[in-house]
C-alpha cells in the first residue's frame, strides 16, 4: 500500500476514497479462524448465537439468519404467502431487489411515489395504490431514515396487508423511540450485511419477527421446505427421518460468516457513532452551499446514515457534471437509486416512465457522498471542499 501511498508518487487523480466500505480488524481475524477450527463451517452454534445476537439488538423475538439480504427478502415475501394474483407495493428509490422478491414469488410489484425531502416511499402515495389484490407493503429505510412507519401500518391494518420492512439500511435506526428490526409497527424486517452495509458477513441476510408462525414458516423455507419437528411431519420412520414440506431453498449462511457477524456486531454502536458523526460533519461544511439540498431527519426518525445523500438543485446535467468532478477527484461518489421500473427487464414487464415523478425528478438530482466509519476528517473535508468548488466554478460560469 505505501507503494501507492507515497507522497511523491500521488497525484489528485490516484486518490481514491470509495463510497462505502467495510471495517474489519485483528478481532474480527481471530473470530473467523476461530469458527474455522471448530467442527462445523456451517449449521454449528455461530448461526443460532447470531441470531439472538441481533434480536436482542433490536429488540425482536425471532431472527432467521441466511446468505443475502434478497434471500432474507424472498423467504419473507414467501412467508406472507405472496403468490401469483397478488401485488405488492414498494419504492421506485431502491435497490432491485426490494421488488424481485415479489416477481420471485410470481406476484407484482406496485410502485408508490416518495416523499422528496427523504427518498421514502409516501404514504399517501401507497394509500393510493392499495387495490383488492394487495397482499404486501414494503417499505425501504431509504439512506438509513425509516419510514413513516405509523402511517403505513395504520393502511396496512385496514386492509389486513402484510408489512416487510427492507431496512437494508437502516440497522441501528430509530423509529419513534423503537429500534428499526423491533417490527413494532411491521411482521417482519429484513437486513443485508453485505459489505456496504453497517455490520458484514461478506455476504449474508437476516429477517426479524414478532410471530411464531412466521419463524417457523422462514426455517423451513431457509433450507429445502424440510423440517424435522415431529410436529409438521405427516410420519416418522426413524430418527433420520424428515420430510419436505414446501418448496424452499438452500440459502444457509455458514458459520464463518456469522463468527464474523457476531464480532461486528460488538462494534455496531462505534460504527454507527462514526456514521452520525462524519454526516453531520457534512452538513456542517455543506450548510452554506447554495447549489444542493441537504438530507435531513424529521422528528421522530433517526436515521442510520447508510449513506449521506445530497439533491443538486440544478437538475440531472449538473448531477452528471457534479459526480464527473468527484470522480477526477478520486471520489467514488453513487448515486441511488435508478427507479426500479426503469430497468429493461421491468419495461419488458410492461412498467412505463413517468409513474412515480417525484422518484424520477429525485434520481436526476441524487448523490451519495462517501460514508463509512474508517472514512477520515480530512478525508470529509477533501470531499466537502470537492462539492463546494465545483458550485463555486459554476456559479463563475454564469457570471462571465
Ligand atoms: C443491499 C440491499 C439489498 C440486498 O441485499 P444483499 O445482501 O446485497 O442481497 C436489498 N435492499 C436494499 C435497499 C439494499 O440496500
Amino acid at each position: 500500500m505505501s507503494g501507492i501511498y507515497c507522497k511523491d508518487a500521488m497525484s489528485p487523480s490516484m486518490k481514491h476514497i470509495p463510497y462505502a466500505r467495510q471495517w474489519i480488524d485483528r478481532r474480527d481475524e481471530d473470530e473467523v479462524i476461530g469458527a474455522l477450527r471448530s467442527d462445523f463451517l456451517t449449521q454449528g452454534t455461530r448461526v443460532g448465537e447470531f441470531e439472538r445476537a441481533v434480536a436482542s439488538y433490536c429488540d425482536a423475538r425471532y431472527a432467521v439468519a441466511v446468505n443475502s439480504g434478497t434471500s432474507a427478502l424472498h423467504i419473507a415475501a414467501r412467508a406472507s404467502g405472496l403468490g401469483a394474483r397478488d401485488e405488492g407495493i414498494t419504492s421506485p428509490i431502491t435497490f432491485v431487489a426490494s421488488a424481485n422478491c415479489l416477481l420471485y414469488c410470481g406476484a407484482r410489484p406496485v410502485f408508490a411515489d416518495i416523499e422528496t425531502e427523504t427518498g421514502c416511499v409516501d404514504p399517501a402515495a401507497v394509500s393510493d395504490a392499495v387495490t383488492s389484490r394487495t397482499r404486501a407493503i414494503i417499505p425501504v429505510h431509504y439512506a438509513g431514515l425509516p419510514c413513516d412507519m405509523k402511517e403505513l401500518s395504520k393502511i396496512a391494518k385496514r386492509k389486513k396487508i402484510i408489512i416487510i420492512e427492507d431496512a437494508c439500511h437502516a440497522l441501528g435506526a430509530v423509529y419513534r423511540n423503537s429500534k428499526i428490526g423491533s417490527c413494532r409497527y411491521s411482521d417482519m424486517t429484513v437486513f443485508s450485511f453485505h459489505p456496504v452495509k453497517h455490520i458484514t458477513t461478506g455476504e449474508g441476510g437476516m429477517v426479524l419477527t414478532n410471530d411464531k408462525k412466521l419463524y417457523e414458516r422462514l426455517l423451513i423455507l431457509r433450507s429445502h421446505g424440510i423440517t424435522k419437528d415431529p410436529a409438521l411431519m405427516r410420519q416418522r420412520h426413524g430418527p433420520w427421518y424428515y420430510e419436505m414440506i414446501d418448496l424452499g431453498h438452500n440459502y444457509r449462511i455458514t458459520d464463518l460468516q456469522c463468527a464474523l457477524g457476531m464480532s461486528q456486531l460488538r462494534r455496531s454502536f462505534r460504527f454507527l457513532e462514526r456514521r452520525r458523526m462524519i454526516a453531520k460533519t457534512y452538513s456542517k461544511l455543506l450548510s452554506g452551499c447554495a447549489g444542493i439540498e441537504l438530507p435531513e431527519e424529521p422528528a421522530e426518525r433517526r436515521s442510520a446514515w447508510h449513506l449521506y445523500c445530497v439533491r443538486t438543485r440544478g437538475g440531472s446535467a449538473v448531477r452528471k457534471r457534479l459526480v464527473e468532478h468527484l470522480h477526477r477527484r478520486g471520489i467514488g461518489a453513487q448515486v441511488h437509486y435508478i427507479p426500479v421500473y426503469w430497468q429493461p427487464y421491468y419495461r419488458k414487464l410492461g412498467y412505463k416512465r413517468g409513474i412515480c415523478p417525484r422518484a424520477e425528478a429525485f434520481y436526476g438530482q441524487e448523490i451519495s457522498l462517501p460514508l463509512y466509519p474508517l472514512l477520515r476528517d480530512k478525508d470529509v473535508r477533501y470531499v466537502a471542499d470537492s462539492v463546494i468548488s465545483f458550485f463555486d466554478r459554476i456559479g463563475r460560469e454564469r457570471c462571465a
